[in-house]
């Protein structure tokens, strides 16, 4: 693999997108595919995320290593991710193969990516220029909720990506786009959604620089820690309803737009992710969920490092408060609850004795280790007496059979249909085939089929004719009994015939 030439030396916290953009100005500006080729080997997107892939050959070529730490959003999902799941966001971000990678992730999922624009802060671009000479994408403003800068605390401003594709497939930097801007900054003007948002952008940016710290904070169960110091935590059953209730007014702290939009969207009145985001803490999900669960229990920047430093005070070897805590329940009670149960459950099942639901919430090993012991035997309980059913079923066939043969005028085709028409019960009351021998049999002895049928028919017709005293030719019988399509023998007509 050849090395490109006069690839730009990447700067501190600079983007892929960036850096790409750069070569290609550099290298004169012709063909996007010819730069794409060039620096990742394949005319690929990627180099418009902030997950890029193809890394392995942009190395290669450029002959910058560590580029997935130090120029992708990647440190800023990884303490958020199984390990499992950062090491292959890792090889997926070095390989060829980058199908899948947000999806598999979980990010498209999240629901936050539809939010997803570039940004920069007028700031930092022009201290670059002063600095550098260039201005540059950087990483630490591209991260989900971070609208503030967290260098000059200022409002970010923002590109929003191409509405049809959702990707922003232009190179350019951020002086080539001044003025040209489709969101501009951020339009909040409100004080109170300018502290909360340069707050979370601290701890979001510390977080990104500092993932081990948030990985240990993840893994010494932080956010019960802080919930408890909030005072949400009583007789060691987190406040659910004042949780949720807190995080409810706290929306009012954030702009109404962004992802903020999604996070403190009501559902039937109610905000759950704080909640679902302390009961499956353990599992992978989008850091903003934790950041902005930090910030709304107001822990800024100061307050996060003094935690960090000092892990010992919620690090405790103490169980971690669940959200139903078994109660302290008197000996003599208990013994009474569990001699009263064996009583009961010799004869109903357990959820059906009066202690079970005290023993569930006071006693429940014993409850679980009793109720295991004793196994009983599954009583399948047939509802219906199907013998019965049967005899009934039978006879009323065959007073439905006798009732649509008597029945005056052309005479009716005795089928299953008119059978539980005539009997008024739904078409499938003989669905049990194998349950009702007699009633089938009795069907099946009186069924018509077409042959039977027009026999009957023709019978009435002749009398029919007879009454009226019209000739019972043939074409007269075949009219008068409505047969069209004949399934008899001339012979069987004839014996009607005068
Ligand atoms: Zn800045």
């Amino acid at each position: 693999m050849a090395s490109v030439l006069m690839f730009p030396t990447p700067f501190p916290d600079e983007t892929i997108t960036s850096l790409v953009t750069r070569y290609h100005q550099m290298s004169g500006g012709v063909g996007l595919r010819r730069t794409l080729v060039e620096l990742f080997g394949a005319v690929t997107k990627s180099y418009a995320s902030e997950l890029p892939c193809y890394l392995t050959h942009l190395e290669a070529v450029s002959g910058y290593t560590g580029l997935v730490d130090n120029h992708t959003l990647l440190p800023y999902f990884e303490p958020f991710l199984s390990a499992e799941k950062a090491k292959r966001a890792r090889e997926l971000m070095q390989s060829r193969h980058p199908l899948g990678l947000k999806l598999e992730l979980g990010i498209t999922a999240a629901g936050f990516e539809k939010y997803r624009c570039r940004r920069y802060c007028p700031r930092c671009m022009a201290v670059d220029f002063a600095v550098c000479g260039v201005s540059y994408w950087h990483v630490c403003h591209q991260a989900a909720g971070v609208h503030v800068c967290p260098k000059h605390h200022c409002y970010l401003h923002r590109v929003l990506a191409e509405p049809n594709t959702g990707d922003f497939n232009q190179l350019f930097l951020p002086s080539d786009i001044i003025g040209c801007e489709a969101g501009n900054a951020i339009r909040s003007r409100s004080e109170v959604h300018f502290s909360r948002l340069a707050e979370l952008a601290d701890i979001i940016d510390w977080g990104r620089c500092n993932r081990q710290s948030i990985a240990r904070l993840l893994k010494d169960d932080y956010l019960h820690f802080v919930i408890n110091r909030a005072g949400l935590i009583s007789k060691g059953r987190v406040c659910a309803s004042r949780l949720e209730e807190h995080f409810i007014k706290s929306s009012s702290d954030y702009p109404s737009e962004y992802e903020f939009k999604k996070l403190f969207e009501l559902h039937h009145g109610r905000v759950v992710w704080p909640l679902d985001l302390l009961r499956r803490r353990k599992s992978s999900h989008h850091p903003i969920l934790f950041y902005t669960f930090l910030n709304c229990l107001d822990i800024d920047l100061k307050c996060l490092i003094e935690d960090c430093s000092d892990s010992v005070k919620y690090n405790s070897s103490t169980k971690p408060p669940t959200l139903i805590e078994p109660m302290e329940a008197s000996g003599i009670e208990r013994n009474a609850r569990r001699k009263s149960f064996r009583i009961a459950y010799a004869d109903v099942p357990a959820k059906d004795t009066g202690d079970y639901t005290w023993l569930y919430r006071h006693d429940r090993y014993w409850l679980q280790s009793y109720i295991s012991g004793h196994r009983k035997e599954a009583v399948v309980r047939d509802l219906v007496d199907w013998t019965e059913r049967d005899c009934e079923l039978a006879e009323s066939v065959c007073s439905a059979v006798a009732e649509i043969s008597a029945m005056p005028g052309p005479p009716v085709q005795i089928s299953l249909a008119t059978i539980c028409r005539v009997l008024s019960v739904p078409p499938d009351t003989f669905r049990h085939q194998h349950k009702l021998p007699q009633s089938m049999k009795a069907i099946k002895a009186n069924l018509e089929n077409r042959h039977d049928f027009q026999i009957r028919k023709l019978a009435w017709a002749a009398s029919a004719l007879n009454i009226e005293n019209i000739s019972r030719t043939k074409s007269n019988l075949l009219r008068k009994s409505n047969i069209r399509v004949s399934y008899l023998t001339e012979e069987e007509i004839s014996r009607f015939m005068s």
